[in-house]
């Protein structure tokens, strides 16, 4: 199912998982993230159906390392090309299809999906601007979810991968990928300046970024904070 949600930008929504976004700019089409790999053909398919022609790809982001979200960047990127941005905490499982840290094999809920190795052709820490067209892309860095999680600020659009949802939820919180809570809550309380902006989250439909969304994502997020360390799992460094 694909929508156009603001005039040229488009949700792509696959049966099950990650969520993919198309901006159409004057400059060629610009990807964030891209679904399983599983659904490549049906997403394929949906931008046919929305008249964008993929040979038009001419930059895709990443928000996080996971399967959900990675899962066709390689194969996209091997068909079409497509430069990838990532963070450069995210570049190496991305690259080498790292079936643990993306998430790719977690037997206990029964998933096990196919991942290409996927080369990162940009590795960005947070704060570069990439112009497509006359649309500009702003990296935030946006640690929590993931170590290597980015949010991209396009206009009055912000791209925020696992980190809130239109219902407040979070993405999971693991130390396989390296989930900090204590980087989460900050991530979250530096959101409050994109008030009002449209969020496109990683799962689930876009919504208005409002107050009550970080609260509720920090009061989420914060639960871990205790458990974490009072139980004697190790905490991930910060990468701050
Ligand atoms: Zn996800
Ligand atoms: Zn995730």
């Amino acid at each position: 199912m694909i929508s156009e949600v603001r005039p040229g930008v488009f949700w792509v929504h696959p049966p099950a998982g990650g969520e993919m976004y198309v901006v159409k700019t004057t400059a060629g089409l610009v990807l964030v993230d891209s679904g399983f790999f599983e659904h490549r053909e049906l997403i394929l398919d949906d931008l046919r159906q929305a008249g964008l022609d993929p040979r038009e790809i001419a930059l895709a982001f990443i928000t996080h390392a996971h399967c959900d979200h990675i899962g066709g960047m390689g194969w996209w990127q091997q068909e079409f090309g497509v430069p990838v941005v990532a963070h450069m905490h995210a570049a190496d499982p991305i690259e080498q299809a790292d079936r643990i840290v993306t998430a790719a094999e977690l037997p206990f809920a029964n998933i096990s999906s196919a991942l290409l190795p996927c080369p990162v052709a940009h590795r960005v820490q947070g704060g570069e601007t990439f112009t497509v067209g006359e649309r500009s892309f702003e990296v935030i860095y946006a640690p929590g979810h993931t170590i290597g999680s980015i949010h991209i600020l396009s206009g009055q659009e912000l791209f925020v991968g696992d980190t809130v949802y239109a219902n407040g939820g979070i993405g999971w919180v693991d130390i396989h990928w390296g989930s900090n809570p204590e980087d989460y809550v900050e991530t979250l309380e530096r959101m409050r300046k994109f008030l009002g902006k449209l969020a496109l989250a990683g799962h689930g439909e876009p919504y208005e970024l409002l107050m009550h969304h970080i609260e509720q994502a920090k009061s989420f997020a914060s639960f871990y904070i205790l458990p974490a360390h009072g139980f004697g799992m190790p905490r991930v460094p910060s990468a701050y």
